[in-house]
């Protein structure tokens, strides 16, 4: 488990998503568990996105991952959002409270440019907040 960086401790931080649904845009990767994918194919079980599944997913050692080019969103991302909300992945859960984007003041800052909700208010986040998210104990559940 990784710790928070020390300069959170001071006053822990703000996040507030604003559904922009950026993060959910490419390039990027966004990985699953397979006990995550299991969750994830049972909730769009009976959706058109079920017939995709076998395309949507590769597999990298143990786990299973969604390639997400540049300029596409996620195939999982709906109008409505992400089609898997209540079980997305742990990934999805915690961001942007990830252990390279809080390294340092400057490292948070710095994904000021993709997600519009970093150190926007009024969801606040204290130090002991930060520290279960990122032991895998607490998600924000805010993102799309
Ligand atoms: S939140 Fe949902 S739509 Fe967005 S990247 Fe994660 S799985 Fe895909
Ligand atoms: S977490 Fe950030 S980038 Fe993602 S939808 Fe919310 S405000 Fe936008």
């Amino acid at each position: 488990m990784t710790a928070p960086g020390r300069w959170t401790r001071g006053g822990g931080l703000d996040f507030t998503c604003t559904r922009c649904g950026l993060c959910c845009r490419g390039p990027g990767e966004v990985w699953f568990t397979q006990e995550e994918k299991s969750q994830a194919l049972a909730a769009i079980s009976g959706t058109p996105l079920a017939a995709q599944a076998a395309t949507i997913w590769r597999a990298s050692g143990a786990d299973e991952v969604i390639d997400v080019p540049a300029d596409q969103a996620c195939p999982l991302l709906g109008p409505d959002g992400c089609s898997i909300q209540a079980v997305k992945p742990a990934q999805c859960r915690t961001y942007p409270f990830w252990p390279e984007l809080l390294q340092s003041r400057a490292d948070w800052e710095s994904e000021k440019g993709r997600c519009e909700g970093i150190d926007r208010g009024p969801n606040h986040y204290a130090y002991a907040d930060i520290f279960e998210l990122l032991s895998g104990r607490k998600d924000t559940r805010e993102n799309s």
